[in-house]
C-alpha cells in the first residue's frame, strides 16, 4: 500500500488531504485495501455509489452496454441516453433533461438557462442568481461564485459576476435584495451538504418559493447531493413541499460513473436550442445505462429502507455518549460530535469503517441498500469513538 501512496503523492496535484487507504475492491458496502484489510463504506464514494460497490446489477447493465457501443458524440441519438431521460421526466414530472458529467457542470447547465430564460422574458439586465449562505455548489469559476462560502472565493479572483448570497431563514434579505436587483432564479440544497448536512428549515422553502412564484422568479434545487433517494423520497424536494423548474443531481444517478443531468420544466423546457449547450460526453452511454439501471431500482420498497435504515441509525446515536446532536434526511446523516469530526473519522477509518466529514459533523452517506448487519456494525464503531473522552 505504502508504494501507492507514495507514487501518488509524487505525481498527483496535491489538492486532497487523503487518508492512508488505498481501496483495491470491493462487494457492497464492504471495501478492502491494498494490505487486504476490510472496511465498512458509510460514505459511499460521496453519495456516489448508491447500490454499494460493484453491485451486480450495476455491473451488468454497465458491461453490457460497454460491448455494445461505449460512445458515439451527441451528433447521433443513443437508446440508454433517451431511456435515462424519459424515466427521468416519468418519475418526475418535469418535462427535458440535458446530461452532463458532473454535479457542477448540472449545475452550470442550470444557471445558463435561467440566465436565457430570464434575458428573453425579463430583458438582458436580469440575471442575478441568488444562493444561500453555507451552500456548496461546484468547483468551476461559476458553480464557486454560486457557492456561498467565502472561503472558496479568496484564491480564484474575479469569480462570474451576477451571484448575491442570502441568509438561511431570512427572507427580509432577499425582498431587499430584489428591490434593488433583478433576480433571475434562486438556486438552494434542501439539505446542505458539504456545508454540514443542514436541513434548510421547509418554512424558509416555503418563503422563498412563494416570492419566486410572484416575481417569476426560477427556483433551482441542486440535488447533487440529496437526490436519487438519498433523503428518502427520488428527490428531496418532493417531502419540502415546493416544485422547482429546475433541479441538478449527479452523485448518486450514475452509481459510480461519472454523470450529471439537469431536469427542465415547463417554464424552461424549450430555453435550449440548437448549438445553445452541449458537452462531449454527455449522455455517454455506459454512463446512461448505469444510471438506468440506478434509478429503476429506486422504488417505494427500496425508500422505505432508507427511511427504515436513518431511524435505526438516529435511534441509536441520538443522546449517546460524546454526540451532541444528530441532523440530515435519510441516509444522509450528520453527526455534532463533543470531539472534532476530522478525529473521529480518523479513529473509525483505523478501526475499519470509513466515514465523512462535513465541517464540524461526522458525515455519513452509506449506500442506500446497506445491508442491516452490516450498518449496525459500523453504527457499534462510530458510537465508540463518540463516546471516547
Ligand atoms: C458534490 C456537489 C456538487 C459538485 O459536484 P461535482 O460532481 O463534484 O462537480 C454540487 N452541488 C452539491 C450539492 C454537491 O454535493
Amino acid at each position: 500500500m505504502q508504494s501507492i501512496i507514495e507514487k501518488d503523492k509524487t505525481y498527483i496535484a496535491d489538492t486532497y488531504a487523503r487518508f492512508p487507504v488505498a481501496i483495491t475492491h470491493g462487494k457492497g458496502s464492504e471495501l478492502y485495501d491494498a494490505d487486504g484489510k476490510r472496511y465498512i463504506d458509510m460514505g459511499s464514494g460521496i453519495g456516489v455509489t448508491a447500490f454499494g460497490t460493484a453491485d451486480d446489477e450495476w455491473v451488468n447493465a454497465v458491461t453490457s452496454q460497454l460491448a455494445k457501443v461505449q460512445h458515439t458524440s451527441n451528433l447521433y441519438y443513443t437508446e440508454p441516453c433517451a431511456a435515462l431521460a424519459e424515466l427521468l421526466c416519468e418519475k418526475t414530472g418535469f418535462k427535458k433533461v440535458f446530461f452532463s458529467n458532473s454535479g457542477a457542470e448540472a449545475n452550470e447547465c442550470a444557471i445558463k438557462a435561467a440566465r436565457k430564460y430570464a434575458a428573453e422574458k425579463k430583458g438582458a439586465d436580469c440575471y442575478t442568481i441568488v444562493t444561500l449562505r453555507g451552500s456548496f455548489h461546484g468547483r468551476t469559476l461559476t458553480t464557486l461564485a454560486a457557492t456561498g462560502q467565502d472561503h472558496y472565493h479568496e484564491l480564484y479572483q474575479p469569480l462570474t459576476p451576477g451571484f448575491a448570497h442570502i441568509s438561511v431563514d431570512n427572507i427580509y434579505e432577499l425582498t431587499a435584495l430584489a428591490a434593488r436587483t433583478k433576480i433571475a432564479a434562486i438556486l438552494f440544497e434542501c439539505v446542505q451538504g458539504e456545508g454540514g448536512v443542514n436541513p434548510v428549515p421547509k418554512e424558509f422553502l416555503a418563503q422563498i418559493a412563494e416570492f419566486a412564484a410572484k416575481h417569476d422568479i426560477l427556483l433551482i434545487a441542486d440535488e447533487v447531493q440529496t437526490g436519487n433517494g438519498r433523503t428518502g423520497t427520488l428527490y428531496a424536494y418532493m417531502q419540502c413541499g415546493i416544485t422547482p423548474d429546475i433541479v441538478t443531481t449527479a452523485k448518486g444517478l450514475g452509481g459510480g460513473l461519472p454523470i450529471g443531468a439537469t431536469l427542465l420544466g415547463e417554464k424552461v423546457q424549450n430555453v435550449f436550442g440548437h448549438g445553445d449547450h452541449g458537452s462531449t460526453f454527455g449522455g455517454n452511454p455506459i454512463a446512461c445505462a448505469g444510471a438506468l439501471s440506478i434509478l429503476r431500482r429506486i422504488d417505494d420498497k427500496a425508500l422505505d429502507e432508507v427511511k427504515a435504515k436513518s431511524a435505526y441509525i438516529r435511534g441509536e446515536l441520538e443522546g449517546a455518549k460524546g454526540i451532541e446532536s444528530i441532523s440530515g434526511m435519510g441516509l444522509m446523516v450528520g453527526i455534532k460530535a463533543k470531539r472534532p469530526s476530522i478525529d473521529i473519522v480518523k479513529e473509525c477509518n483505523e478501526k475499519g469503517v470509513l466515514c465523512l466529514t462535513a465541517k464540524d459533523k461526522v458525515r455519513l452517506l452509506p449506500a442506500l441498500n446497506i445491508p442491516m448487519d452490516v450498518l449496525s456494525e459500523a453504527v457499534a464503531v462510530i458510537k465508540e469513538v463518540c463516546a471516547k473522552e
